[in-house]
């Protein structure tokens, strides 16, 4: 599929091969006048639309014959009249009778599912009102331990509890951070009985030696002092009782965890936490399925991989601990026993529970201190 800014003679958005499907052009062009999407969403249109004629086409369905004359807000309408695209983009949809007819040629289910997502995508920078739409909260896809932290931030309006929920999520930031740079360095970390805030920021910095991005982190996080502010604020000394005096203390803590938040983002995104449940060889490979650890969502979405070989292979050697890897799930390294899944002994849940050095855990959601052996 060729996009190109060079117009054809018929002035069509797109057009295809009739004999070798798989070719075809997009005209990419600036189209402001007719839609608020840009271009870009115009070709992902475009692209999806040519995925199905193909595909359609290849099944043998007589796919020219679906096309809508008439605008009916469905993938399948012709838009001789460009402006109709607008239409469309903003009404993101399939209608029932070009459903049924992909669903009936076997167009896979999966394949439906990233089509709606990605029109909904669409559908969202093609419409008016696109701007006051709420921002998807960007902790969705942090590992479990740092978007649980994150997420109670968020719902805390109290400046008080605001406050020293930011503390936690930092704590948390750092500690997960250390953990999971020693476990893909083939490093086990070494802790000591509940550690201070100081004690992991000061470990995170010999670990990481002169990696950019981390030493960056570190920087904020000693220009703006935050293990002091931990330990006046809430490790020693007395406790403002006016809650109020935290709002302003909050604000400036918020920016700095933004802001490192900001330089971890490219690394956080791209880890990943499975627990594998459940695992047995198919006729070619492996199929292996069970939690990810994803958001800050108590039930965990689930995963299924089909790994060529033997899961030993890739690093998975027990089912039910948990496994670090990154959005490729490719090879995993255990983080068990220092981040777990297991009953916590406060709240008698199934909880994810931190490393707080030797037996002592920090159930993450609940935040309880708890000691257990895990091995
Ligand atoms: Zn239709
Ligand atoms: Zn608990």
């Amino acid at each position: 599929m060729l996009l190109t800014r060079t117009p054809n003679e018929k002035n069509w958005f797109a057009v295809q091969d009739d004999s070798e499907m798989r070719n075809g052009f997009i005209h990419v062009d600036d189209y402001r006048w007719m839609t608020n999407a840009p271009s870009e969403v115009i070709s992902v249109h475009y692209v999806l639309k040519g995925i199905y004629n193909t595909l359609l086409a290849e099944k043998g369905v007589p796919w020219m014959h679906m096309i809508h004359d008439q605008p009916r807000g469905c993938l399948f309408d012709f838009c001789p009249d460009k402006r109709e695209l607008n239409f469309k983009l903003r009404t993101a949809d399939l209608c029932g009778d070009c459903l049924h007819v992909i669903q009936s040629a076997g167009i896979p289910d999966a394949l439906l599912q990233q089509t709606v997502a990605i029109m909904e995508e669409s559908r969202r920078l093609a419409i008016n009102t696109g701007q006051f739409i709420e921002q998807k909260e960007s902790f969705l896809e942090w590992p479990f331990p740092v978007a649980v932290t994150r997420h109670k931030v968020v719902q805390a309006t109290n400046p008080l509890l605001r406050f020293m929920l930011l503390l936690d999520h930092f704590d948390c930031l750092v500690r997960f951070t250390f953990i999971a740079h020693e476990i893909e360095n083939g490093r086990i970390p070494e802790i000591e009985p509940r550690p201070s805030l100081g004690w992991w920021v000061g470990k995170l910095r010999q670990a990481v030696g002169d990696e950019t991005l981390f030493k960056r982190v570190l920087k904020i996080t000693e220009r703006e002092k935050v293990v002091n502010i931990r330990n006046e604020r809430r490790g020693h000394g007395w406790m403002s009782a006016n809650e109020e005096s935290y709002r302003s203390e909050a604000e400036e803590l918020q920016k700095t965890i933004d802001h490192i938040e900001g330089e971890l983002r490219p690394i956080i995104e791209n880890q990943r936490l499975l627990i594998p449940r459940k695992m047995e060889p198919t006729e070619s490979c492996w199929e292996m399925e069970g939690d990810n650890l994803i958001g800050s969502h108590l039930l965990h979405p689930p995963f299924r991989i089909e790994a060529q070989s033997d899961p030993r292979s890739i690093g998975i050697t027990k089912m039910n601990e948990i496994y670090l890897t990154d959005r490729k799930m490719e090879s995993f390294q255990k983080i068990s026993p220092f981040l777990s899944s297991n009953i916590c002994p406060e709240c008698q849940h199934q909880r994810i529970l931190l490393t707080d050095g030797g037996q002592q855990y920090i159930d993450v959601f609940m935040g309880h201190r708890v000691k257990m052996s895990i091995d």
